[in-house]
């Protein structure tokens, strides 16, 4: 799957949004997040992001945002 991380926070742009292709982005608190059981791993979003805040969870150090993608999808 793939998420969203801080760079997004505050973020206006909604690319990622229109380009997904089934619409598995949520709003968090003040970021949008991707729901990781809906994602399709397509990758389409991912340099379609202004602030380059959308990352492939393999990459180090994503787990965290992996749990907060999760939560702020309403999957906690
Ligand atoms: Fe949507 Fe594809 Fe991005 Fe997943 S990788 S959030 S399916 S555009």
């Amino acid at each position: 799957t793939y998420v969203v991380t801080d760079a997004c926070i505050r973020c206006k742009f909604t690319d990622c949004v229109s380009v997904c292709p089934v619409d598995c982005f949520y709003e968090g608190e003040n970021m949008l997040v991707i729901h990781p059981d809906e994602c399709i791993d397509c990758g389409v979003c991912e340099p379609e992001c202004p602030a380059d805040a959308i990352r492939a969870d393999t990459e180090p150090g994503m787990e965290n945002w992996l749990e907060l993608n999760r939560k702020f999808s309403g999957l906690w």
